[in-house]
């Protein structure tokens, strides 16, 4: 597929850090690249043990339920494969341990361009974003330069894995805002509502789910010649 001039993307890897983040993110932009014969795996780096206020609900069983919604939800969009690192969800850090595993999973993949979480810490003026998805975005960066992309990274990934360094040629970082870049989600955002709806766990009133969603991704499509859109900072690496 055809991104544009400089960018032909054939595969795609998906970082991020809980159950939904993928579906709020780029559901409708996965879901359209796959439509387009993208293939598209999933890494979902914690297990989503935190997101609940039930008081009857135990870390133990939220993270069964959640990686079974995230397996569902992936399915309505087309992802491949969904590999869970099993970090503890809300207690990410950027250390040397999530830098492995990550730069691993970008070098066992090779994809030609990854999705993931910004590291801004205010977006769109309303959301405080998240530390596991500032971890998340960090460390995905890092892998671009140098975790995954360095020989003399992480040597014992390619010594003793077999896994060789690999540099995607882009990072597709998720702005849930305005741009700069927008990706035409108009005959996907349905595939997107109903992945979302699959996050049971995570939701009230799947009604609400759908009104949102097509009132937020509606009005960052409002300079756009479609009706819905989701946005990204696009980094590319192959322009140098
Ligand atoms: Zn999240």
């Amino acid at each position: 597929m055809k991104f544009d001039d400089a960018l032909e993307i054939n595969s795609a890897l998906a970082i991020y850090a809980h159950p939904d983040d993928n579906e709020w993110n780029s559901g409708g932009t996965i879901a359209s690249w796959v439509r387009q014969g993208v293939e598209v795996n999933l890494v979902l780096v914690t297990n989503g043990a935190s997101g609940s206020s039930d008081p009857d609900m135990t870390r133990e069983k939220l993270k069964e339920i959640r990686m079974v919604e995230q397996r569902q939800a992936a399915d309505v969009l087309g992802v491949k494969e969904v590999v869970t690192l099993g970090f503890e969800d809300g207690y990410l850090y950027p250390d040397l341990e999530l830098r492995k595993a990550v730069a691993r999973e970008i070098r066992r993949f090779r994809p030609d361009v990854v999705l993931t979480h910004s590291t801004e810490r205010v977006m769109a003026d309303f959301y405080a974003n998240h530390p596991d998805h500032i971890a998340v975005g960090e460390v995905v960066l890092r892998s671009i330069n140098p975790d995954a992309s360095s020989g003399l990274m992480f040597t014992e990934l390619w010594k003793e894995e077999g896994f060789e360094p690999f540099l995607p040629n882009a990072v597709f970082i998720g702005t849930f805002g305005f741009g700069p870049v927008f990706t035409d989600i108009t005959e996907t955002v349905d595939q997107k509502i109903e992945a979302l709806k699959h996050h049971r766990s995570q939701i009230e009133s799947p009604d609400e789910i759908e009104t949102f969603v097509r009132e937020r991704f509606k009005q960052i499509a409002q300079d756009q010649p479609y009706e819905y859109s989701e946005s990204f900072h696009i980094l590319r690496t192959n322009v140098v």
